[in-house]
């Protein structure tokens, strides 16, 4: 299916979930109005390993990476997670009922800033008003195949927010400080120049960090972390879970949210950020 142009750029954008609606637009200082920031629970506060009601965590991130059919350059490894254009439309139409039913809010995500998220995604979520958020590797934009400045422009007017997902598209597990710091102060600096606003996402490239790298994201001044472990997070936590879509899986929402509720789940997962975070 051809691309279809994004139309007009939205200046607010109410997104219904269920009997819950969430507004999405530009705060007064004219950056995106992150779509976690309007709860429809009372905040959640973490500490440790302790838990509060399960019926308090809300947002099911849920990573995407290309929509379609994987252009040559994609590399061998990136190819299993771009999924066809006719199931990403299905899986957006019914995501808001299923949603819904699951008593989650929705919130697609877009890792590594292929051209799919302007061409396909971002008409999609805008026809179904759903938020996005789209992180793209700076030492890629305006390559072939992927993001130009010009599309984060139009992402950005169209409010969906841009997050940095690093420069080179490598792991920040274990990089000596200057990668890091490239990594993840640059490539923060360099979108913020190219959206003249503060940019305060970051999305981890393959799930892996370590204790430097969450001391310096937060030194950095991101507001939140998207991370590949599974689960769904409370709508004001730092850290985020999100659950990747692949082709070869099955997404569904309802099994989904019923198994990150579980107790046992949770402590899993809660023990292995913690353990995660000391190394
Ligand atoms: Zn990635």
């Amino acid at each position: 299916m051809a691309p279809r142009a994004l139309g007009r750029p939205i200046q607010a954008q109410s997104v219904r979930v269920g009997r819950r609606c969430r507004q999405l637009g530009r705060s007064s200082a004219g950056r995106l109005a992150a779509p976690h920031q309007v709860s429809p629970v009372a905040p959640v506060v973490r500490s440790g390993l302790s838990f509060r009601r399960p019926t308090m965590l809300t947002d099911l991130f849920v990573i995407f990476h290309g929509i379609g059919d994987p252009p040559a350059h994609i590399p061998a490894e990136e190819r299993p997670y771009w999924i066809p254009e006719q199931t990403f439309r299905a899986f957006i139409r019914d995501a808001n009922r299923a949603a819904c039913a699951a008593g989650v809010q929705i919130v697609p995500t877009f890792d590594d800033g292929n051209r799919s998220d302007v061409d396909i995604a971002a008409p999609v979520l805008v026809d179904s008003k759903l938020p996005g958020l789209f992180f793209p590797c700076t030492g890629r934009i305006g390559r072939k195949g992927y993001l130009t400045e010009a599309d984060l422009r139009t992402l950005n007017g169209h409010a969906f927010e841009i997050g940095s997902h690093g420069v080179d598209h490598v792991p920040w597990r274990r990089l000596d400080p200057d990668a890091l710091y490239h990594e993840i102060a640059h490539s923060k600096v360099v979108i913020e120049r190219i959206l003249g606003h503060d940019i305060t996402s970051a999305a981890l490239p393959f799930g892996y960090y370590d204790a430097a790298t969450l001391r310096l994201l937060r030194k950095s001044g991101y507001k939140a972390v998207y991370s590949s472990a599974p689960g769904i997070s409370p709508a004001d936590s730092w850290f985020r879970c999100r659950w990747c879509y692949r082709k070869d899986k099955r997404f569904d929402i309802q099994s989904i949210a019923r198994r990150s509720r579980t107790l046992g789940f949770r402590l899993v997962s809660e023990g292995k950020h913690f353990l995660k975070s000391l190394l």
